[in-house]
C-alpha cells in the first residue's frame, strides 16, 4: 500500500489496491479482501491523498446474537507537505516528507480508519427486536406470548378492582 510519488508528475493520479485482510494484520471480525482506492493530487508544495476503502466483516448482533455479514466503507484524507511547518504537531492527518523520501505508506492510517469504521453498538438491522428475555425466542422471527402475559399480570389487579 505504498505509493512511490517521485514516479509521478504533478497532477491527479489514481491507485487501486486489493489486499487480503490477513496480509494487513486484520483478524476477526474482518474477512476477505480490503479494497482501497486512492486519489493523489500532487503539486510542488504538497500531496493531498484522498482514500476510500471497503471491507467485509462477520459480526454478531448485540440484540439477537445472530451472525451477519456487512460491508463497511469509509474515506479519509491525508496531506503530505514537502516543506516543514513549525506548527504541524496538532493535526494527525498532516505529514512532512523530507527530500530524501520517495514514497508514502497509507497502511498505518488506513488500519486506524478501518478500526474506527466498526460501530460501538452492533445491530443486524436498525430495528432489530432482539431476543425475548423470558423464553429466548428471536422476536425478529417469531412473536412469543411472554409480553402479552406480562401485560395481563400487570393489569389483573386493576381489572379485579373494576369488578
Ligand atoms: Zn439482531
Ligand atoms: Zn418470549
Amino acid at each position: 500500500m505504498e505509493i512511490k510519488y517521485t514516479n509521478y508528475a504533478d497532477g491527479v493520479h489514481e491507485f487501486d489496491f486489493k489486499v487480503p485482510v490477513g496480509t494487513l494484520g486484520l483478524g476477526k471480525p474482518f474477512f476477505g479482501n480490503l479494497n482501497l482506492h486512492c486519489k493523489m493530487d500532487k503539486s510542488s508544495s504538497q500531496i493531498v491523498l484522498d482514500s476510500f476503502f471497503d471491507i467485509g466483516a462477520i459480526l454478531v448482533c448485540d440484540r439477537c446474537l445472530a451472525e451477519f455479514e456487512k460491508i463497511f466503507s469509509g474515506s479519509f484524507e491525508l496531506v503530505y507537505l514537502f516543506t516543514k511547518k513549525e506548527d504541524l504537531g496538532e493535526d494527525d492527518n498532516v505529514y512532512y516528507l523530507s527530500p530524501e523520501e520517495s514514497k508514502i505508506n497509507v497502511k498505518p492510517d488506513l488500519l486506524e480508519f478501518v478500526n474506527l469504521s466498526l460501530p460501538m453498538k452492533i445491530l443486524c438491522k436498525e430495528d432489530c427486536k432482539g431476543l425475548c428475555s423470558k423464553c429466548g425466542a428471536d422476536l425478529n422471527l417469531v412473536d412469543c406470548n411472554c409480553n402479552k402475559e406480562e401485560i395481563n399480570l400487570i393489569w389483573a389487579p386493576l381489572l379485579k378492582l373494576k369488578d
